[in-house]
C-alpha cells in the first residue's frame, strides 16, 4: 500500500495544497452550457496573476512526488473536458506566467463540437492536443471516452472508458497518461478500483468526502467566482464554508 500524502488524508480544517478545476475560458455569451463552468479570459488572467504571486504553482507530478502540500502553499491547475478555448484563451495566459497545467481530455470529443442544449462548442483538435502535449509544463490526462457518468454504466463499459481512453491518448501522443478525472466528478469504490487497476497514478474528482489518491478533490472555478470569491476559495476556510459561499 502506497503511503498517501497528508493532503489526501486531510480533513476540512487541516493545512493542504489545492487543485483548481477549470473547464472553459470564454465570455458567458459564448458558452452554450448551462453548467456555468466558464470563466472569462479577463477573470482567468486575474486569478492566475493572484495565484502566481501568492502560491507555489506546481505540476501534479511534483505535488504527488514531493508532498509539497504540507506547506499549504502549493496549487496545481487542471482543466476538464478539452475545449478549444484552452488553446486559444487559457494557454497564452498560463505560458505568460510560466505555470504548469494538466488537461483532462474527453477522447471522443477531440476534433468535434460539444453539444449543449443551447448550442455547440468546439473541442480541441488532435493537432492542437499533439502540439500542447509536447510542452514539458503540460500534463495530458484522461477524462474518459464519451463523458459518461461512470457510476451509471456497467462495470464493463466503465472499464472500457477508463482503459481505452488512456490507450488512445498514449498511442496518439506517444507519451504516458498517468491521471484520470471522473466525468461529473462521479465515482464509486468500484470505479476507483478500476482506475487504480488500469495503472493510473491518481484519480481526480471535485467534492470528495474521503479524499485519497483515487478520489482527490478539486476546487471548481466557475463564472460566479469574482476575484474575492476566488481568494476565499483558496483559503483554508473553503472546505468548511463551501456550502454557504
Ligand atoms: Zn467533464
Amino acid at each position: 500500500m502506497k503511503t498517501i500524502p497528508y493532503l489526501f488524508k486531510n480533513r476540512d480544517t487541516g493545512p493542504s495544497s489545492k487543485i483548481l478545476l477549470y473547464h472553459a475560458v470564454c465570455e458567458d455569451r459564448d458558452f452554450p452550457s448551462s453548467a456555468g463552468t466558464n470563466v472569462s479570459p479577463e477573470m482567468f488572467e486575474r486569478q492566475l496573476r493572484h495565484v502566481s504571486s501568492r502560491f507555489s504553482v506546481i505540476s501534479l507530478d511534483t505535488m504527488l512526488d514531493e508532498k509539497k502540500e504540507n506547506d499549504g502553499n502549493a496549487i496545481a491547475i487542471t482543466f476538464d473536458d478539452g475545449y478549444e478555448d484552452s488553446y486559444e484563451n487559457a494557454l497564452p495566459v498560463l505560458k505568460k506566467y510560466g505555470l504548469p497545467v494538466a488537461f483532462f481530455l474527453t477522447v471522443s470529443q477531440i476534433g468535434k463540437d460539444w453539444d449543449f442544449p443551447r448550442g455547440s462548442y468546439p473541442g480541441l483538435s488532435w493537432e492542437q492536443v499533439r502540439e500542447i502535449a509536447q510542452d514539458p509544463l503540460i500534463e495530458i490526462g484522461s477524462h474518459g471516452l464519451r463523458h459518461g457518468d461512470l457510476t451509471k454504466l456497467s462495470l464493463r463499459e466503465a472499464e472500457a472508458e477508463i482503459r481505452s481512453s488512456r490507450v488512445m491518448l498514449e498511442e496518439k501522443l506517444g507519451r504516458p497518461v498517468q491521471y484520470f478525472s471522473y466525468p461529473y466528478g462521479s465515482f464509486s469504490e468500484r470505479i476507483k478500483e478500476l482506475v487504480r487497476q488500469s495503472n493510473y497514478r491518481a484519480g481526480f474528482s471535485v467534492i470528495s468526502h474521503n479524499p485519497e489518491m483515487y478520489s482527490l478533490r478539486r476546487i471548481l472555478i466557475s463564472r460566479k467566482d469574482t476575484l474575492f470569491r476566488f481568494i476565499i476559495k483558496l483559503s483554508p476556510l473553503y472546505w468548511p464554508l463551501r456550502r454557504i459561499i
